[in-house]
């Protein structure tokens, strides 16, 4: 998996490390998956994401020109939510775990489950407190429905922890 643009030094400071994920690379998904940062706001509008309230997201089964993917972000959440540099990389992580992760229905159960995988790739990377720490300042801000699954999310990291 590479990085064509860079956010946050995130491309950089991670490149080798990607590049050496056993588990990036054994799978036929990322393998050899470009993958592009990308800015949404109020005036830049994804059409492939209409999350309001999360500070970072994928562009899921979407593939853009010569198959690369997306990695959005909304830096009005970001700034809202305080997070820090790393707690953003926490994040990201999450967001790559994602394109590990397919969603394969939208049935709630196998939603969280996916969660709970693309967070435990980010802990194995980063740690289980700068995961719980980006999660716990991005609670107030999700919306109703996502409460219940953001509690689970981090008390099965400080489970781990
Ligand atoms: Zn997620």
């Amino acid at each position: 998996m590479r990085f064509i643009n860079d956010y946050l030094g995130f491309a950089t400071k991670f490149k080798v490390l990607i590049e050496n994920n056993p588990l990036l690379n054994s799978n036929e998904a990322t393998k050899n998956l470009l993958v592009r940062f990308q800015k949404r706001d109020n005036e830049h509008k994804l059409y492939w994401s209409d999350i309001e309230d999360a500070p970072f997201f994928s562009s899921g089964p979407i593939e853009f020109c010569n198959g690369e993917k997306r990695i959005g972000y909304n830096e009005t959440i970001i700034n809202e939510t305080r997070l820090d540099e790393t707690e953003q990389y926490a994040l990201i992580f999450h967001e790559i775990g994602h394109f590990l992760y397919p969603r394969q229905t939208q049935d709630k159960t196998s939603g969280i489950k996916i969660e709970l995988l693309c967070d435990e790739f980010s802990r194995q990377i980063l740690g289980s407190s700068v995961v719980i720490n980006a999660l716990e300042k991005i609670y107030p801000f999700v919306a109703e429905d996502k409460v219940a699954d953001i509690t689970e999310r981090i008390l099965i990291l400080k489970n781990k922890e």
